[in-house]
C-alpha cells in the first residue's frame, strides 16, 4: 500500500496541497475527486516523485520514498493527453519499456500479446497510432505502462479529453483491467459520476486539504462537509 503522512506543498506562497495524510491499502482503486485546482494533480506528482514535498513523507510498501527518485518507486503513469511514439506500431509501443529492460525477446512478444488482449485490441497490433480512435490509444497508454508492471499506477485524468460515450467505455476497461492486473491504482477525476462507479474508495479533495475519504456509498449517502455534499451529493 501507500501511506502518505502530513505532506504538503507551496508554490509561492499559495499553499497547493496542505497537510494531506491518506492510507491507501495495496491492490485498491482509488479516485481523487474535487475541482480545478483543488490539488489533485500536486497530489499526484508528489506521489510519482515528480514534485518533492515542503514537509510530511510518503512510503510505498512499507519503504520510505520521501526522498527516492521517480524511477525508484516502481510508479507507471498515463496523463490526460497520451504520448504514443507517432512511427511505431501499436506493438513497438507497448514493448518500448520491455525492451529499455533487455526482457528477452520471446518474453516481450508473448507479454505485448497478452496486453493488447487486456486492453482488448487484438488485431490491431500492427497499426500506428494515428490509425485508431483516441480510446484506442489511450488504451495502449495504458497497456505500454502496464507492461513494466509497476508497484502502483497512476492516471491524472486519462479519459480527460475524451467525449462522454468513450470515458464510458474507458471506464469498463478500467475496470476490467484492475480486476485483471490487481495493481494498485490512483487515478485523478473531477468527474463524480466517475469517482463513483469506478472506485473502491473516493478521496475529494478541495483547496489543498482532504475533506472526505470513504467509499462511494459512504460520501453518497453520509457527505462529511457541506463541499462534498454540494461537490458529490444527489442536488448536483
Ligand atoms: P485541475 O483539475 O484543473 O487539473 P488540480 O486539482 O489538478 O486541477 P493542481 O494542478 O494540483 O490542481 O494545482 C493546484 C494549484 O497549485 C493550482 O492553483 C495551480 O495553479 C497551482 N500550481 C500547480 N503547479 C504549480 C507550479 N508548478 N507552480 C505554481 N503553481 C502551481
Ligand atoms: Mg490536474
Amino acid at each position: 500500500g501507500i501511506s502518505i503522512e502530513n505532506i504538503s506543498r507551496k508554490f509561492g506562497s499559495f499553499q497547493a496541497v496542505d497537510k494531506i495524510s491518506l492510507e491507501i491499502e495495496s491492490g485498491s482503486l482509488i479516485a481523487l475527486l474535487g475541482p480545478s485546482g483543488s490539488g489533485k494533480s500536486t497530489l499526484l506528482r508528489l506521489i510519482a516523485g515528480l514534485e518533492t514535498p515542503d514537509s510530511g513523507r510518503i512510503a510505498i510498501a512499507g519503504r520510505d520514498v520521501t526522498h527516492r527518485s521517480v524511477r525508484s518507486r516502481g510508479i507507471g503513469f498515463v496523463f490526460q493527453h497520451y504520448a504514443l511514439f507517432k512511427h511505431m506500431t501499436i506493438r513497438q509501443n507497448i514493448a518500448f519499456g520491455l525492451e529499455l529492460q533487455k526482457a528477452p525477446k520471446a518474453k516481450v512478444r508473448t507479454k505485448v500479446e497478452a496486453l493488447l488482449e487486456l486492453v482488448q485490441l487484438q488485431g490491431l497490433g500492427d497499426r500506428y497510432p494515428s490509425q485508431l480512435s483516441g480510446g484506442q490509444r489511450q488504451r495502449v497508454a495504458l497497456a505500454r505502462t502496464l507492461a513494466v508492471e509497476p508497484q502502483v499506477l497512476l492516471l491524472d485524468e486519462p479519459f480527460g479529453a475524451l467525449d462522454a460515450k468513450v470515458r464510458k467505455e474507458l471506464r469498463a476497461s478500467l475496470r476490467h483491467l484492475h480486476q485483471q492486473v490487481n495493481v494498485t491504482t490512483i487515478f485523478v477525476t473531477h468527474d463524480q459520476e466517475e469517482a463513483m462507479e469506478l472506485a473502491d474508495r473516493i478521496v475529494v479533495i478541495n483547496k489543498g486539504k482532504v475533506e472526505q475519504v470513504g467509499t462511494p456509498a459512504e460520501i453518497y449517502d453520509n457527505p462529511a462537509t457541506p463541499f462534498v455534499m454540494s461537490f458529490v451529493g444527489p442536488v448536483n
